[in-house]
This record gives structure tokens, sequence and C-alpha cells, in this order.
């Protein structure tokens, strides 16, 4: 019988909290960690950085706030590949594994990098890129699959002082260029193509069509798969032949604080994506805590984040984070649902696999199964749940907490950013508690609040804007590449400098534990009220038959605007009863000014890469809005004709 690592809450049904076990063993389990972390952010920021991570030299300064950036660890030296690789070798954990590598193909071989593999892999790569001329402060793009070489390429690019920029290996081609553009880039890695479900996808040919006319001046090629691929003289190179030439050491280059560690572009869910930028000290001191207390990381754990690493939950959670703790990280190349919609279960249970970080668009995936597949694995070797992304509603929650922690594990729901580098408010393991909906409170030494559009903060349960207060956090981005006017707009601006301002809708509990409401664009004022579109799609999606929903708002002469509701469902058809006993459920669950003017059946919701439902576009469709703003980011565009003929869509000139 596996450990119970939480109990129910005696008053309140669905609330959890840490079992005297889970308490044992976490890294964090007193409360007190909040008042005494507030009491002086700086310095018990300063700690933890100090304690986390290997400096070649001490910062001067802590924390310099000038308008309109802010720095951590000023003047301080580090170097973010020497504390992910070069310090574990130094200790017994040389021979842990690193890496345990999962290829999508299941006649293919598993592969294990330890720390030492890493090391020498990541060292005769960051010569290959020196050799080609790549200098500190050069940008090199990385296209890559979930394979070994996405880590060794961004850790490479760390040692040698290169910013990575990693794009998502399913963008096109012309996603790619924009990104290449946008970055100047000199290099770019890739590979000859990958598998995804069981098909030949030709990576390399999306990569030479990207690369005309740009910066880049070399293609470095991993051969994954062996496909038939063009290679250009004089500038493309397989990455097996040019490390074969390289020695295997070379030095770490001593980085500032606040030298650029990466670019990542958001996921572009409310518009163009933007070139977030993240230092090197404030960033992976973050990166390091965060993975470490969030998720409890322990040297017996195997952690699995499911993330592509092309989001910043791969940059922080498949990368820097667990190999900084000189964790076991596992990496899968493939489809959740390859060959069969069993694989992430038969993969946990074939590696024991401990912390499992996924998000709300899989687990809904999922729970059309029923519930009767997971039980045909053995899932007992879980320890601790993770989700983010979006809001998790408490159906999915509920699904997710029974049927894959087997109402053992804890759920951490963490909210956080591309911009904010690593998480920043969730429940921690050890203190609790673990409340369906609620991500719950600000990371130790960080404060978020609500507040209004005047900037005035609000009380409990009062719904407005999330932000931060100063100081703030190490891992906050360092600015929009080439761009500070768009990073001053789009996140100082609004309150005037005073505070981090998230674009996100939240209130709070009398304790304190946040619920994100959704994006602050999605919040519709309904006859004066003020509702959220997460709130209605939680009632919404407690409808036995609703697999998910999305709710925006449309214009409306009477009440301003009314809630609008699309809706998938798990089987069968849409029908007049089926939108009543949805309409009914919004009205019980919230009250009548919820009640969705629309319910409309579709058979997909429009997503991002990386499945976020893009309310926008089907915010302008309801209203008819000529322009539907950037789309290619979108997963499934297919799905965008379909709702626009449910809705009626007529395009106003
Ligand atoms: P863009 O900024 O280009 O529109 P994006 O905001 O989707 O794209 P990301 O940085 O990947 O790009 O996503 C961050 C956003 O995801 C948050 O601002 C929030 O809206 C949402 N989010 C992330 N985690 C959670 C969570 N646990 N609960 C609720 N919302 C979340
Ligand atoms: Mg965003």
């Amino acid at each position: 019988m596996a450990t119970e690592w939480v109990v129910r809450d005696e008053k309140e049904e669905n609330v959890f909290w840490p079992s005297s076990e889970m308490k044992k063993r976490a890294w964090v389990s007193d409360e007190k960690i909040y008042d005494d972390a507030k009491k002086d952010q700086i310095k018990f920021w300063e700690k933890l950085a100090e304690d986390g991570l290997v400096w070649f030299k001490k910062w001067d300064k802590a924390y310099v706030w000038e308008k309109p950036y802010f720095k951590w660890f000023v003047n301080g030296e580090l170097n973010a590949c020497y504390n992910c690789v070069d310090r574990h070798v130094k200790t017994w954990r040389r021979n842990k594994a690193a890496i345990i590598w999962v290829p999508e193909p299941i006649d293919e071989d598993v592969k294990v990098l330890t720390y030492y593999d890493l090391y020498r892999e990541v060292n005769r790569f960051a010569n290959a890129l020196k050799k080609l001329g790549v200098k500190k402060g050069d940008r090199v793009v990385i296209y890559l699959p979930m394979i070994p070489q996405v880590q060794i390429a961004m850790l490479a690019c760390a040692r040698i002082g290169a910013i990575h920029s990693v794009v998502f290996s399913a963008f096109s081609a012309e996603s790619l260029k924009q990104r290449i553009e946008d970055s100047e880039a000199k290099v770019l890695i890739t590979a000859d193509g990958y598998y995804r479900r069981g098909k030949i996808i030709d990576l390399k040919r999306n990569a030479d069509s990207a690369v005309q006319g740009t910066t880049i001046k070399n293609v470095i090629v991993v051969r994954r798969i062996g496909n038939d691929i063009n290679m250009v003289k004089g500038r493309d190179y397989f990455w097996d032949e040019i490390v074969k030439e390289c020695d295997g050491y070379c030095e770490a280059e001593k980085m500032k604080s606040q030298d650029i560690l990466f670019i990542l572009y958001t996921s572009g869910t409310t518009g163009k994506p933007k070139g977030i930028i993240h230092d090197t000290g404030g960033y992976l001191t973050q990166a390091h805590w965060t993975a470490k207390w969030d998720f409890d990381l322990h040297d017996d754990d195997v952690f699995w984040c499911t993330a592509d690493i092309g989001w910043v939950t791969g940059h922080t959670y498949a990368c820097y984070g667990p190999l900084s703790n000189g964790a076991t990280l596992l990496v899968y190349e493939g489809a959740p649902d390859y060959p069969d919609i069993g694989r992430w279960w038969k993969i946990i249970e074939e590696f024991g696999v401990t912390t499992f970080y996924t998000a709300p668009t899989a687990i809904r995936m999922f729970i059309r199964y029923g519930e009767d597949l997971f039980k045909r694995y053995d899932l007992s070797s879980l320890r601790i749940l993770g989700t983010v992304g979006e809001p998790i509603d408490t159906d999915a929650w509920l699904w997710y907490f029974k049927n894959i922690g087997g109402c053992r594990c804890p759920i951490i729901d963490t909210w956080w950013q591309t911009e904010t580098g690593g998480t920043l408010i969730n429940s921690l393991p050890g203190i609790g508690p673990f409340k369906p909906t609620f991500a719950g409170k600000s990371f130790p030494g960080t404060v978020h609040t609500v507040v209004d559009e005047d900037g005035n903060e609000l009380g409990p349960g009062e719904v407005g804007y999330l932000v931060q207060k100063p100081p703030f956090a190490p891992g906050l981005l360092h600015g929009v590449w080439k761009n500070e006017k768009k990073y001053i707009e789009e996140y100082w601006e609004k309150f005037n400098f005073r505070y981090y301002y998230t674009s996100d809708g939240a209130y709070y509990d009398e304790d304190g534990n946040f619920r994100l409401t959704g994006r602050v664009d999605d919040v519709m004022k309904v006859a004066g009220h003020r509702l959220s579109s997460a709130e209605v799609e939680d009632a919404i999606d407690e409808h036995p038959n609703v697999r998910e929903s999305a709710v925006v708002p449309r214009k409306d002469e009477i009440k301003g605007e009314v809630p609008i509701a699309f809706v998938v469902l798990k089987h069968g058809e849409g029908s007049d009863s089926l939108k009543k006993e949805i309409i009914d459920f919004v009205v019980k669950g919230i009250g009548p000014t919820a009640k969705p003017a629309e319910v409309y059946f579709v058979s997909d919701l429009p997503k991002t890469r990386s499945g976020k439902i893009m309310r926008r576009i089907l915010r302008g469709i309801v209203n008819n809005k000529k322009e539907l703003g950037n789309l290619t980011t979108l997963m499934n565009p297919e799905c965008i004709d379909e709702i626009k003929v449910v809705v009626g869509y007529k395009p106003l000139e």
C-alpha cells in the first residue's frame, strides 16, 4: 500500500492537507516561512542564492531597482551550465542518472545520461559552437524535438555565454523564421526529423526554408531518424561529426548575474508572441528553489515535466530547475497517446516516476477515457502531481487527484508565466492546502495582491487585477528583446511602476490563497457585475457530459455584456435540453447574472500549441469582429470554420 501524502480536511469536502508523513519528508513544512520571508525579502533571496547555487564571485548589491529595470545579485558571477552539471560531477552524483530519455517508437532503446555523460556531451558541444564562431552574447536558435540534445544544446550555450532561444519543434517554418529574424541568431540547431505518433516529421525541411535570407550562418543537424535531407556545404554540419573533432573540456564562461541566459517567446494566447528576456543569476535562483520546494525534490525522485522544451515550463522544469538540483529527469519524445492512450501511464509505471507535472489540457483529454484505463497501470510510485498553464476546473482537479494520484498525492497548481521564469503562486507540498481551483499562496519571498483599476488593494473575495509588489521576484523578466516600449507598456505602465502587472484576474480567500479567474481580457461586465470566464467554465464543466468549455463576453445593448458559452461534449450531440441543463448548472453554481445568453456545441476549441484555449478568437467571432488577430500560434486552425458556422459569424466592415 502506497503512503498517503495527503489527508482530507475535516470540515471542507474536497480540500486536502499534507499528511504527517509528507510533512516529515518535505523540505518546507512550517508555514512560518511565509512571514519570515516577508520580513526581509531581499535577504531571504540572498540566502537562497547563496545556499542553492555556486557563484564564482559574490554580488556587491543584492537588489537594485532603476526604472524600468531591476537587477538581482549585481556584479555576482556564475555560470548556469556549471550549476547544472559541473557541480554534480564533483560529488557522488557523478554517475547518477541526469536524464532518462524515452523515445517515441516502442522498439527503440531508452537512453540514460548520467551527470558525467551530460558533462562530456555539453563540453564537446560547447566547443563545437565555439568552432563555428559563436561568442558570448550571440544568439543561437534551438529547433529540436524532445531529445537529450535539446538540454545539451541549451547548457552548451549557457556554458559559453551564448543566448539561446528555443522554438517549439511543431512550429511552422514561418514561425521559426520570425523568431530567427527577431533575435538575429547566428546558428540554428535542429534535427533531420523526429517521430510524432509514428509519423516522420521533416524538421530539416522546415529549417531550410526558415533560414533563407536570415542572419543564420550555420545549421547544426542532429541525426535523429536518418531520413533523407538536404545538407548545404559549408553551412550545415551534422552534430555527431562536428563534436567528434572537439575537445572534451570547455571552460565555463564567467557570466554576470545580469547577463542574458535566454530569450523565449510567449505562447501568443492574447496576441503576437513577445521575446521575453531572462537573466542568469535571478532566473537560476528561482528555477532552483521553486523546483526543489514546489515538487519537494529529493535525490531518490524521478521528475517528469511533460511540457515541451519550447515553453518556459520546459526550460525551467525540464532543464534548469531539476538539473541544478542534481535530480533525475525523465524526458519523453513523443505523443501522450502513442501507440495507445496508456503510454504516459506505462512510462510512469516503468520508470517509477515520483513527480509528475502536466497541463489541464492533457488532463481534460484523458478524462474522456473514463477511469478503468488508469486502473491498469501501477501508478503507486507517484508522490506529487503538478499542473500549469490554465486554471484547472474542479472536475478535472478531482479526476486527476483520484485517477492518477490515487487520492494520495497533493496537486500543486502552479500559477506563473513565461515572464516570471519560475512558478510564483502555488501551495507547497508540506504546507497545503490542496484545494481545487485555488493555486495557493505566493512563493515565499514574493508578494502578490489583487488591486482595482486605480491600484487600490482589494480584500478577500474581491476580484481584480493580480499584481506583484516590489521587490520583484528574481526570476522575473529583464526586458522584451529589442522592444523596451513593449516591456514598459505591457508590464509597468498600467500601475505606473508600482507593481508588476500580470494581465490576469484573481481573488484570494481569507487565508491568502489565490484563485485565478482568467485573463483580464476575459473578464466580463454583465449588468454591472464582474464575471470571469474561469468561474462560469468551472460551473459548466461540472456537467457530467461536458469535456471542456470556454466562455466569452458578447456585447449587449441592455446588459453591456453577456456570457456566451462554447461547449465540447464527452459524447453525443448537443440538444436544447442539454443546453438548458448546462444553463441550470451555471445558475445554480453562480447565480442568474452568470446565465449564458447562448450555448454553442462545438467539436473543438481553438488552442495554442501549448494547449491553452484562445478565447480572444471566440470573442472576436461572437462579436463579429473583422480582425481575429494573430493566428500563427494556433494548434487547430481547422476548428475555426466550424465555430464560425455554428455562431453565424458575419464580420462587420
Ligand atoms: P501571451 O502572453 O503571448 O498571450 P500566454 O500568456 O498564454 O501568451 P504563457 O506565458 O505561456 O503565455 O502563459 C502564462 C499565462 O497562462 C498566465 O498569465 C495565465 O493566464 C495562464 N496560467 C498559467 N498557469 C496558470 C494556472 N496555474 N492557473 C491559471 N492560469 C494559469
Ligand atoms: Mg501572457
